[in-house]
């Protein structure tokens, strides 16, 4: 039952990775940004409060995020395991999810760091702004994007490669290498 992580700097491949992760693994891919970029859709001064937070590049707040995701891994399609995109990214989600995951017998099993240089995924990232034109995909948003990442997430790879579920992938190259990297990294 694999209950995994896929973490790593914006613009790196997460959300491709984890879709064909998932799809080979037959659990859910969850990623609190699609979570949080489908609220958008509703109406409200949370959802308009998120999108504004998200389109800035910062964090949406660790009590929301914890809350939606605890939410959503109730759902019976988690029982076989999940696969989190982008979740936890502070040292407080970290927290709350193994807390909660230990309260039900649970825990994580691994979890895969993406990594790239820079160069690489300010690139794509760029590339990604002209297609999907994402309103977090701007210059300005991207250097807080990174800011954050650099300041708040990043030392959580720290934690999980002490307690020995860290398992860092090269991101660089094309979906298809790295996807064959993921799931040798996923099945050592
Ligand atoms: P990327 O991987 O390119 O950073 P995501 O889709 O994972 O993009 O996240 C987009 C945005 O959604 C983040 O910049 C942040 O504002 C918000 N977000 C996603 N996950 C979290 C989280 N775990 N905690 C707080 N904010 C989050």
């Amino acid at each position: 039952m694999p209950r995994l992580l896929i973490a790593g700097p914006p613009g790196v491949g997460k959300g491709t990775q984890s879709a064909i992760l998932a799809a080979g693994l037959r659990v859910p891919a969850i990623s609190t940004g699609d979570m949080f970029r489908a609220l958008k859709a509703a109406h409200g001064d949370l959802a308009a409060e998120v999108q504004a937070v998200m389109a800035s590049g910062r964090y949406v707040d660790d009590d929301l995020t914890n809350r939606v995701v605890a939410e959503r891994l109730l759902r019976d399609d988690c029982a076989p395991g999940f696969l989190l995109d982008g979740y936890p990214r502070t040292l407080p989600q970290l927290d709350f999810l193994h807390r909660w995951l230990a309260e039900r017998g649970l825990a994580i099993d691994a979890v895969i760091a993406l990594e790239a240089d820079e160069e690489v995924t300010a690139r794509r990232m760029a590339a990604r702004a002209l297609l999907d034109g994402r309103p977090d995909d701007t210059v300005e948003a991207f250097r807080v994007r990174l800011r954050m990442y650099a300041e708040q997430t990043r030392p959580l790879l720290d934690v999980y490669e002490e307690i020995e579920l860290l398992r860092r992938v090269d991101g660089s190259g094309t979906v298809d290498d790295v996807a064959e990297r993921v799931w040798a990294a996923v099945h050592p």
